[in-house]
């Protein structure tokens, strides 16, 4: 009861800055968003998790700003229907041309407060969204593999270069899985993938990937990794983590790169996809 009321006088006397647009704002509930166990966010979907996960840093207009990817997808690639008609099923470019992933993901789309959130984790240095967003980023694995964790033995962020590392202090990709095997041991006594951050490798400095177009994305990630220990890949299913999908060419050539090296499988998941 005490514990209420001084939530109650510390939410009315310290208003939260919304981490999306900066404006102030008090938290109408009690204070229990953000804080839930994973375990009663397990089968939620795609919207109530961005909102129970994410309401501690978004005030009441952005935390509605949220578009999550909505049936009908591809069920290899991942983008998204016009038709809302049909069920979930292969697209014709995945048809036409064997893609090298075997399964894209990701939580939302590439805007609103989950575009927000991911620039301020990237380049604003907001390393207190790495949690929230970890845990969206985790609820959407389950959603996809809950039922086949032992489907993914190896979970790889993507990789950044030393001298980017260095400048930013962090990989986001990372940051964002630091905290699944704990996740996990909350919902399972299952072994947990491997979470591998240390053989892929970016072998040589690529320009930022933003603003350039297709052809240029991919020309300038061609050849930029390796795999240190090839032993660790061969015959591992495993799963890429990044922030945004955009074209997909870091992430598939993450995936050549990895099944070159003896991967039997290459899958991704991204918090958020741009097409
Ligand atoms: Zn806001
Ligand atoms: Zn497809």
């Amino acid at each position: 009861m005490i514990k209420r009321i001084l939530q109650t006088f510390k939410n009315s006397f310290f208003p939260r800055k919304c981490q999306a647009c900066g404006q102030f704002f008090h938290r109408q509930d009690s204070d229990t968003k953000g804080k839930e166990s994973i375990r009663t966010l397990v089968h939620d979907p795609g919207e109530t998790s961005f909102y129970r996960v994410m309401a501690p840093f978004l005030c009441p207009s952005c935390i509605t700003d949220f578009y999550p990817i909505r049936s009908p997808f591809c069920t290899q690639c991942g983008s998204m229907f016009e038709s809302k008609a049909a069920t979930n099923h292969q697209c014709g470019n995945c048809i036409q041309n064997t893609p090298v992933c075997h399964m894209i993901r990701s939580a939302g789309t590439f805007n609103g407060a989950l575009k927000s959130a991911i620039h301020g984790l990237k380049y604003k240095n907001k390393v207190q969204l790495a949690r929230p967003l970890g845990r969206l980023l985790f609820l959407s694995f389950l959603s996809y593999y809950y039922d086949d964790t032992d489907k993914i033995d190896t979970i790889i962020p993507i990789p950044l270069h030393t001298s980017r590392l260095k400048q930013r202090g962090f990989n986001q990709a990372l940051m964002l899985i630091k905290e699944w095997p704990g996740l996990f041991t909350e919902i399972s006594s299952n072994r947990f993938a491997q979470i591998d951050f240390k053989n892929l490798v970016r072998n040589r400095k690529t320009i930022s990937q933003t603003g350039l177009g297709k052809e240029k994305r991919k020309q300038n990630v061609k050849n930029a990794f390796a795999v240190i220990d090839a032993s660790e890949i061969v015959e591992k299913q495993i799963l890429i983590i990044d922030d945004v999908y955009t074209t997909g060419s870091t992430c598939h050539e993450c995936a050549k790169t990895l099944i070159k090296n003896g991967a039997k499988t290459v899958s991704v998941l991204t918090l958020a996809r741009a097409n």
